[in-house]
């Protein structure tokens, strides 16, 4: 199951389902961010995936409701966040799922590619899975980046972790620690919640913070903002964390869960 702390779920709107799926746009904004200019470019109409797209996605409510989210996980005030200016989905037929890139003009205008050929063929709900996916991107369009020298699975794990606190999480994903704490996407996304759940709300925040103007230093980012811990240390722990869950699991059969202390449920 993602995560969702209760007290966001409590107070979800109500949102126009204009398909099939469930999706949360959940209420976690502090602030009213002002929006950058949002677009959309449209490739091919005729291609099935715009229609879906169409169909599921409220231009004048989603969009903008993502904006919210990424800005109010990411930041506290205005003044914290790049000055992106504008943010333009380009829905077109390409490789892989999505990206975001600047403009050559200026790098304050943000391009959101989405693959079309990924909307129509997902098997997941569709309006779900592509909000999860704009939420992704946006947060490429407004997080830090240590000057370019932060490692990409950081990058991606605070995206997939935004994603994942505003209700949007992939139904495939699952809680695991093998291999690197970086190894990116959800698997760092749900250690970054592990993270936040220990040291406190606001934790993401400010490693994303600490990434703002001065290259990468992994020491001091983590000595920082989790309470002088190693990163690697940080891991090991919530490996171990991860498997006792899984333990207790397995002896409880039907028990019920045991209140977490501060980690994520699985
Ligand atoms: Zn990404």
């Amino acid at each position: 199951m993602p995560v969702v702390p209760t007290y966001f779920q409590k107070e979800m709107p109500a949102v126009s389902l204009l398909s099939e799926a469930p999706t949360a746009t959940l209420p976690i904004r502090k602030h009213k961010f002002p929006s950058p200019t949002l677009r959309l470019f449209l490739h091919d109409i005729a291609h099935e995936g715009s229609s879906i797209f169409l169909s599921n996605i409220k231009g004048n409510e989603d969009v903008e409701a993502q904006v919210q989210n990424v800005l109010n996980l990411l930041y506290s005030s205005e003044c914290e966040r790049p000055g992106t200016r504008s943010v333009t989905i380009v829905l077109r037929s390409m490789n892989g799922v999505a990206y975001t890139t600047g403009i050559d003009l200026d790098h304050d205008h943000k391009e959101l590619h989405i693959n079309l050929d990924y909307i129509a063929k997902t098997g997941s709900p569709k309006r779900h899975e592509v909000l999860g996916v704009i939420c992704h991107e946006l947060v490429h369009c407004f997080q830090w980046a240590a000057n370019g020298t932060c490692p990409g699975g950081l990058i991606e794990g605070i995206a997939d972790w935004v994603r994942l606190r505003a209700g949007l999480a992939a139904k495939h994903w699952k809680q695991e620690a093998e291999g690197k704490w970086d190894g990116g996407y959800q698997h760092t996304g749900y250690f970054l919640e592990y993270l936040e759940q220990r040291f406190g709300e606001g934790t993401v925040r400010r490693i994303n913070g600490c990434l703002r103007g001065k290259d990468y230093d992994e020491k001091r980012l983590f000595g920082d903002c989790c309470g002088g811990h190693k990163v690697e240390d940080l891991w090991k722990e919530y490996g171990e964390e991860l498997k006792e869950k899984e333990r207790t699991k397995a002896d409880d059969g039907e028990a019920p869960e045991p209140i977490p202390t501060h980690a994520a449920q699985p």
